[in-house]
């Protein structure tokens, strides 16, 4: 059985005390008796997070990493800066950074191998938009892209990866995949991870699903078989609506 995950992208909101009294209530309003819980603040939130989560059992991740170590690459965060400021997973190509910051397969697969083979858990995003749906290509869109984040990755290194399912057109904006529609993704990338792996890998995977996750979506979607937990933007700004969709996963 997958212990569920919820992920909470905090993306460009929230200053220092804001962001510090967000964690603290999450960490007072959840226990461990639940899904797994993850908080991916911006770079500069992280150490004051962690300061509060620390021993809890909240975890930290970032929202981006650069795959270099160290060098002159102004703006850009290593994996060693994130495990140091006690960062447990980091996201990889969300659609925001794919759409806004020229993200491609190819640097999501790059990003993907540094955080593997630093220790990092990549949370890898992959999501069709409104056109591809549109067109019927969204089967094809997702396994396009999760073949190519995961391209000559052995069976050991793709287990530790958790894939986030998120309709680029249900990100921010209210609309919500069914979860009918959501578990048909969601069963394909567990299928294609059985095809190019094996089942034992497959079933171990875990896929979460992103986009417009509320407290009243949260049960049905998180209730269908192959959505192992949320990746959860606007909902995750306020505790709670987070600790309900928390609860939803229970
Ligand atoms: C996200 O940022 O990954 C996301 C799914 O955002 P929202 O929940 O606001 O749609």
């Amino acid at each position: 059985m997958r212990r569920k995950l919820i992920a909470g992208n905090w993306k460009m909101f929230l200053g220092i005390e804001e962001a510090k009294s967000l964690a603290s209530a999450v960490v007072n309003l959840t226990d461990n008796n639940g899904p797994d819980i993850l908080l991916c603040p911006s770079f500069i939130l992280i150490p004051p997070v962690q300061e509060v989560v620390r021993g809890s059992h909240v975890r930290v991740g970032a929202q981006n990493l650069y795959w270099e170590e160290k060098g002159a690459y102004t703006g850009e965060i290593s994996a060693m800066m994130l495990l140091d400021a006690g960062c447990t997973h980091v996201l990889i190509g969300h659609s925001e950074r794919r759409q806004y910051f020229g993200e491609t397969d190819s640097t999501v697969r790059r990003k993907t191998a540094t955080a593997l083979e630093k220790g990092l858990i990549p949370v890898v995003c992959v999501g069709e938009t409104l056109e591809d749906r549109e067109e019927g290509r969204t089967e094809t869109v997702i396994e396009n892209q999760i073949s190519r984040a995961l391209e000559r990755f052995k069976a050991e290194e793709a287990a530790k990866v958790v894939i986030a399912y998120e309709p680029v057109w249900a990100i921010g904006t209210g609309q919500t995949a069914t979860p009918e529609a959501a578990q048909e993704v969601h069963s394909q990338i567990r299928r294609w991870i059985k095809d190019r792996y094996d089942k034992e890998i497959a079933d171990g995977i875990r896929i979460l699903y992103g986009g417009s996750i509320k407290p009243d979506n949260a049960t049905e979607l998180f209730s269908e078989e192959d959505i192992d937990g949320g990746l959860v933007g606007g909902a995750s700004l306020n505790a709670d609506s987070f600790k309900a969709i928390i609860d939803a996963a229970g």
